[in-house]
């Protein structure tokens, strides 16, 4: 048995079996990355489908994604691969691949527009020692690394990836503990500390998928967006206003049938109210 710190969870995982996330395991009563190099998608994205906005517009990254996730987000995008009976299946489908294998590849595709990986698709953090070992070798290549992730994770676990990522997209999903707790069995201060600290650290994007019924009120996002405002750089250079934020639209998808699509004015006002506090706002899905 061993405990796991990654997350909130703080997972008791007993000898061969796996965490909360399916991605961690304990081995002769440690805990390692269970999910190490199994990549279960991989593909040459454009850098604004991230959504990054404001890093390297117009280049393409070679993403990587995993299985497994510490949420449970019922209307997930990629659930085959992070939480549901199809990715449960992914351990023994895939094949590892090594980082520097992964490295390699991304320098081949560089004449093709890639500026490096981004660890995107499945929560990346739930293996964050693979993350660490390939974004080193792509730093060492003189490549970019990117970071899409729910920033479900604790702050020792960002740490060691700081020295290594370049930049991020983070999921501030909503600003309600309710939401947070009781649709994606998640914790908003733990997304609120990391994003808090992420900003001191590199490029930093974020992104609220706006779910009708669950978090798309005015003042919700007045709250949202007044917070990442008041945000602050180490050295100060960059403030809250300038962080880019995009709000996308929800549609009905995995276990989330219940209701509609997002309305697009909806959207729209919503981007309007966060243009108060923040200077660039990006609408997403409209
Ligand atoms: S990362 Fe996975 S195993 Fe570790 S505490 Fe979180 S859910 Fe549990």
């Amino acid at each position: 048995m061993a405990r796991c710190d990654v997350c909130f969870r703080h997972c008791e995982i007993a000898e061969g079996k796996l965490g909360f996330c399916g991605a961690r395991s304990c081995i002769s009563g440690k805990v390692v990355q269970a999910n190490y190099g199994k990549i279960t998608s991989l593909a040459l994205d454009p850098i604004e489908k991230k959504p990054l906005a404001r890093f390297h517009p117009g280049s393409l990254v070679l993403s990587a994604g995993s299985y497994g996730c510490n949420l449970r987000c019922p209307f997930c995008q990629n659930y085959e691969i992070s939480w549901s009976e199809e990715a449960w299946k992914l351990a023994d489908k895939t094949d590892a691949v090594s980082p520097e294998e992964l490295t390699q590849t991304a320098a081949y595709y560089r004449e093709k527009g890639n500026i490096g990986v981004a660890f995107t698709y499945n929560e990346p953090l739930v293996g964050y020692e693979y993350v660490l070992d390939t974004a080193r070798l792509v730093k060492q290549a003189g490549m970019d690394t990117v970071l899409v992730t729910n920033g479900t994770a604790s702050l020792s676990v960002l740490e060691k990836l700081a020295p290594y990522i370049d930049a991020m997209n983070i999921d501030l999903k909503g600003f309600t503990d309710r939401y947070y707790e009781k649709v994606l069995k998640g914790d908003r201060k733990m997304v609120m500390d990391f994003i808090a600290r992420a900003v001191q650290i590199c490029h930093v994007e974020l992104t609220t998928l706006i779910v009708p019924g669950e978090n798309d009120s005015e003042e919700e996002m007045v709250s949202l967006s007044s917070w990442v405002a008041g945000l602050t750089s180490e050295s100060g250079k960059t403030t809250g206003y300038e962080i880019p934020l995009h709000i996308s639209r929800f549609f009905p998808r995995f276990m989330m049938q219940d209701r509609k699509a997002t309305e697009v004015g909806l959207i729209y006002h919503l981007a309007e109210v966060a243009r108060k506090k923040l200077k660039y706002v990006y609408t997403g899905n409209c």
